[in-house]
């Protein structure tokens, strides 16, 4: 019902339209879910390193437990816990996504720059491919490294 195309001017005045597919409502809400996302993930994390036997580990959980964001994501640099990969990597994509969401460009492909499907968007709020520049994308990965990172 939502995403069809524009019905032209329906009240709603919007002077720039850059997420195409999406309106503000949609933006808003992809939004309010990627930041509950980001704080479960921070918080999965950290209990996870709670859980190590790692000193600095444990520094680190105790170092992040009020930290936003970006400095979160920079003291886990120094981490490689195979249990938190997919998490920090998730994590990662959704500060970037909220990111792009602030400046305008949300919604749009990292690689090719062409509009991100809004259904894509729904199920992967924090998609910063289209489908088949991610396809790409992890074909290469997988093949060169076998991991990630
Ligand atoms: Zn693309």
């Amino acid at each position: 019902m939502m995403l069809g195309p524009s019905t032209g001017t329906d009240g709603l005045k919007m002077t720039k339209v850059l997420e195409p597919g999406l309106d503000a409502r949609q933006l808003d809400s992809l939004r309010t879910a990627m930041e509950a996302r980001s704080r479960q993930l921070r918080e999965e994390i950290r209990q996870t390193l709670l859980k190590s036997d790692s000193e600095q580990y444990l520094q680190i959980a105790d170092a992040v437990r009020d930290l936003e964001d970006d400095s979160f994501a920079d003291l886990m640099v120094d981490v490689s816990l195979a249990e938190i990969d997919r998490d920090l990597e998730e994590l990662r994509a959704i500060d970037a996504a909220l990111l792009r969401l602030g400046e305008g460009s949300y919604g749009m492909c990292e690689v090719c720059d062409k509009p991100i499907d809004p259904k894509r968007l729904e199920i992967t709020p924090h998609a910063l491919r289209c489908i088949d520049c991610q396809t790409v994308f992890e074909r290469t990965h997988f093949q060169k490294t076998g991991h990630t990172l």
